[in-house]
């Protein structure tokens, strides 16, 4: 018999017939025999309504009580496929984070898992139980309930899986797969079948939305083998294993259009420290950073715009950097990417015609990172881009 632990979105479970289907699948891949961990998103929008809704409340809400917040989304969700399973004639049980030992260091909204416990999952498996867990959140070693940072969900389901050592963990969305664009820009994009942890990690770390970047992280490290499918038609589009082609290869275009920029001046060193400092401290998350023999860039999430403008206001930096709001950073990941092959040459060419958008572009064998400033047809590119990578096969 086989455990598999099978991650839902929010986007699969945004109503309750979302709940019925869901229930159907996860008791059809019981029935095939399988031991079944479930670990499940909030539903829907329900994150971002709550962030809302705290918004409402003060513009700055304690970090601890966010998680005691947010932590209610996945709650609701456990409960509500538990139920659906169970109207179904199937036996199973919900857990909370906290109830299953996902034990957290004490960084409230952004913490990282120290161990996981397990608890009660075995037992309630040899019972023949399917489990559901709510993702996305752990109990802290001060006891205080925390959550793992946006997408988090995926990084319970593959610390579980890992714990457990499942056969395998599957990642189940509203897409077949991992996509080498993103589909709602280009029509009939390819899907990558097969990827390795390192290309998954750099898309990730960019900004490719499809599996939070820590998940990915901790899939590397305990080699847990993780598939992303849809979850509608069961579907799975692509696996990730530690396999890596050593042929130059695009696994993916990244458009990541929810970011700002800020410009470090480095004439001055110490204050480049005090920012790398500030970032590591808040572990605001970094989608990019480059160092160039003038500046230093740091591209990061518009979610922590108000962060970064209470610390200009209170000059917090000597002397203020430059802050970009209205950019994307488009990257292009894969590997061989070498500089000077034909192929990459020709890519480079096509953001010629750009010039006067970009603010600085980095090329290293593994991505070509551009920071563009945001224009109405930078989808076009995009275009343009994916065009270019078909015609060079690669
Ligand atoms: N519900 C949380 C979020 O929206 C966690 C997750 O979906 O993985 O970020
Ligand atoms: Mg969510």
């Amino acid at each position: 018999m086989s455990l598999i632990v099978q991650k839902y979105g929010g986007s699969s479970l945004a109503s309750p017939e979302h709940f019925k289907m869901i229930a159907k699948h996860v008791v059809e891949t019981h029935e095939e025999g399988n031991q079944v961990v479930v670990v499940v998103s909030a539903m829907g929008n329900t994150t971002n309504e709550l962030i809302k809704l705290a918004g409402e409340i003060t513009p700055n809400p304690p970090r601890r009580e966010m998680d005691m917040l947010l932590s209610v989304g996945e709650r609701k969700s456990i409960a509500l496929l538990a139920m659906a399973i169970d109207a179904l004639g199937c036996e199973a049980i919900s857990f909370t984070g906290s109830q299953i030992g996902i034990i957290t260091d004490n960084e409230h909204t952004q913490a990282r898992i120290l161990e996981v416990k397990a608890l009660r999952i075995p037992e309630a498996l040899k019972a023949g139980k399917i489990v559901i867990v709510a993702g996305f959140q752990g109990v802290s070693i001060n006891k205080e309930i925390t959550t793992l940072g946006r997408g988090g969900t995926d990084a319970t389901a593959v610390a579980l899986a890992a714990a457990l050592k499942a056969e395998k963990c599957q990642i189940m969305k509203d897409v077949d797969g991992v996509f080498t664009a993103d589909p709602k820009v280009i029509p009939n994009v390819k899907l990558n079948s097969e990827l390795s942890y390192d290309d998954m990690l750099q898309m990730s770390e960019l900004g490719a939305g499809v599996i939070n970047q820590y998940a990915v992280e901790i899939a590397k490290h305990y080699h847990v083998k993780l598939a992303v499918g849809n979850s509608f038609t069961k579907k799975i589009g692509t696996i990730i294993t530690d396999r890596s082609l050593d042929t130059a290869k695009i696994s993916g275009i990244v458009l990541n259009d929810k970011v700002m920029a800020l410009k470090f001046n480095k004439s001055d060193e110490k204050n480049l420290w005090t920012a790398q400092k500030t970032i590591e401290k808040n572990r605001w998350k970094v989608y990019n950073s480059y160092l160039s023999s003038t500046s230093f860039w740091v591209v990061i999430d518009n979610e922590i715009a108000h962060e970064i403008k209470a610390m200009i206001d209170n000059n917090a930096w000597k002397p203020l950097p430059e802050k970009f709001e209205n950019i994307v950073l488009l990257s292009i990941v894969g590997s061989g990417l070498n500089y000077n092959s034909p192929p990459v040459k020709k890519i480079l060419h096509i953001f010629e015609k750009w010039d006067d958008d970009i603010l600085s572009l980095q090329a290293s064998m593994q991505k070509i990172s551009v920071i563009l400033k945001k224009k109405k047809n930078i989808k076009q590119l995009v275009k343009s881009l994916y065009k270019q990578v078909e015609k060079e096969g690669m």
